[in-house]
């Protein structure tokens, strides 16, 4: 029988653990380090964060070595981290 367990790690994320810890969906290329924020209400909310960079590709290089995660504020001065293009 397999267990499953309730420990969620980061990589487990889903769109709507997203909303509940005040995290928004970034979008960063490891080709040329592209960051950019998505918006979520496209996806089910059951949706795991790391599957969206899947059917993704940068739009300014093209790779699709692109990774989605969740991105949270500064602890500090609350602000979000910036986009770079
Ligand atoms: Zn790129």
């Amino acid at each position: 029988m397999l267990q499953k367990t309730d420990t969620k790690s980061p990589e487990d994320a889903t769109i709507s653990d997203l909303g509940e810890n005040d995290q928004r969906l970034g979008l960063k290329c490891n080709h040329c380090s592209r960051f950019r924020y998505m918006a979520t209400h496209r996806f089910p909310p059951e949706t795991c964060v790391k599957e969206i960079a899947v059917s993704l590709h940068c739009a300014r290089c093209g790779s699709d070595d692109v990774e989605t995660f969740a991105v949270s504020r500064n602890s500090e001065n609350g602000y979000w981290p910036a986009e770079s293009s």
